[in-house]
């Protein structure tokens, strides 16, 4: 344990990694959507209240803000919101679709500094990526990264979730980003909004997280959000990045109604600190909620005591054993070593909590997915639960 993560434990003035889920409105219907999305929420952020956030950043010194959904170019201010946080010197880091994303906007998008996009591609051809992400879905991402690289924007990012039927595909993944002079990042899926549905079809299983571990090590210029620290358990060298759950130490979500969770991947009650729209505003959310105070105090290693591995992978993901029904002081889901799929093993469907907002368009309530895995086998995913909760 390295004595920058035990300062960062106890929490610092301003959030280093703060996601903003500008709007809940999405052209598209994942099926592991994190939030949710689909319908703008009418309550969503006016453009002023959102500018008024922007001057609050700038004040907190905050380096910058991942915006994301949603599909954020989907507000109509959407454009004006990243002029308006880049002249007061906030970064912007947005995630799209692509969808929006013509030669006239990838020109436009090469004129902004300190913008940065992540184009969200789950699946290095079209059968994997639009069995999660919608048909065509492969086809527009595509598309507007041929956009951006005609401009000249730069070093783009392609954001892939990991899953079960992408993991065999990251040599492909890496040859894309070379392709387009861009960069990769992988993130961690989880059970969070209507991942939460899809989660035991889509996780990578035991020996694929092996395999990755391995290969992340050997790359060590590929990102990740430092979402897969859980992995460190499986050696004694760990991943690049911070080794812990910044949870409401150095991260947080805004949504789009202005309230403040611990994590983009916990929007349910029981991890809203408050709301922008509060006295005091977001500054005093994350200085003085008595729920970030809390997880910025020392906290118990629990069930995971007894591991040999928790200094490296501390026991994992707060949001990942939360919405499968798993005691947050106890193994992750995915513990390379088991535990956490024993521990599944007792968990009821009747404990597990769901989230507390829910922006899915109907036709994505109910729809039948078909996902291929990786073996070739199909796997046929049940009606997706009206429910909702955030990388
Ligand atoms: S709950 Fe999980 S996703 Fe959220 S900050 Fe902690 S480790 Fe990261
Ligand atoms: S038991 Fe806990 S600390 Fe040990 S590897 Fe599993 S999740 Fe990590």
């Amino acid at each position: 344990m390295t004595a920058l993560t035990e300062e960062l434990k106890g929490g610092l003035d301003a959030p280093i990694c703060l996601t903003w889920e500008l709007t809940y409105a999405c052209n598209l219907a994942c099926i592991h959507c994190l939030s949710s999305s689909g319908r703008r929420d009418p309550a969503e952020l006016s453009t002023g209240e959102a500018m008024a956030v922007i001057d609050e950043m700038q004040a907190m010194q905050v380096f910058y803000v991942n915006i994301g959904g949603g599909e954020p170019t989907i507000r109509p201010d959407f454009f004006d919101l990243v002029a308006y946080a880049t002249e007061q010197q906030v970064g912007v880091k947005f995630s799209t679709n692509g969808s929006r994303i013509d030669a006239a906007t990838a020109e436009l998008l090469a004129g902004f500094d300190y913008t940065d996009i992540q184009l969200s591609l789950d699946g290095a051809d079209a059968a994997t990526n639009d069995a999660v992400r919608g048909q065509g879905s492969y086809a527009t991402a595509r598309t507007a990264m041929d956009h951006l690289a005609a401009a000249g924007f730069g070093p783009f990012k392609i954001s892939v979730v990991v899953t079960r039927q992408n993991v065999a595909q990251v040599d492909q993944f890496e040859a894309l980003v070379d392709h387009y002079g861009a960069q990769l990042r992988l993130t961690r899926l989880r059970p969070a909004g209507r991942g939460a549905d899809t989660w035991h079809q889509l996780h990578p299983t035991n020996d694929q997280q092996r395999a990755l571990y391995h290969w992340l090590l050997d790359r060590p210029e590929v990102l990740t959000g430092d979402s897969f620290f859980h992995l460190n358990a499986l050696g004694e060298r760990n991943l690049p990045g911070l080794n812990l759950c910044g949870a409401g130490r150095v991260v947080c979500l805004v949504d789009p109604v202005g309230d403040v969770y611990a994590c983009p991947f916990v929007l349910h009650d029981d991890f809203r600190a408050g709301n922008v729209r509060d006295p005091g505003g977001f500054a005093a959310v994350w200085r003085t909620s008595a729920l970030f105070r809390e997880f910025r105090e020392p906290q118990s290693a629990g069930a995971c005591a007894g591991c040999g591995q928790f200094d490296a992978c501390q026991g994992g993901c707060m949001a990942a054993k939360f919405f499968t029904g798993l005691p947050l002081d106890g193994p992750d889901p995915e513990c390379v070593s088991g535990h956490g799929l024993d521990a599944l093993a007792a968990v009821t469907p009747a404990a597990v909590p769901r989230s507390t907002s829910n922006h899915s368009k109907p036709s994505s309530l109910g729809s039948t997915p078909v996902i291929g895995s990786a073996e070739s086998t199909i796997v046929t995913l049940g009606p997706t639960r009206h429910r909702s909760p955030a990388g």
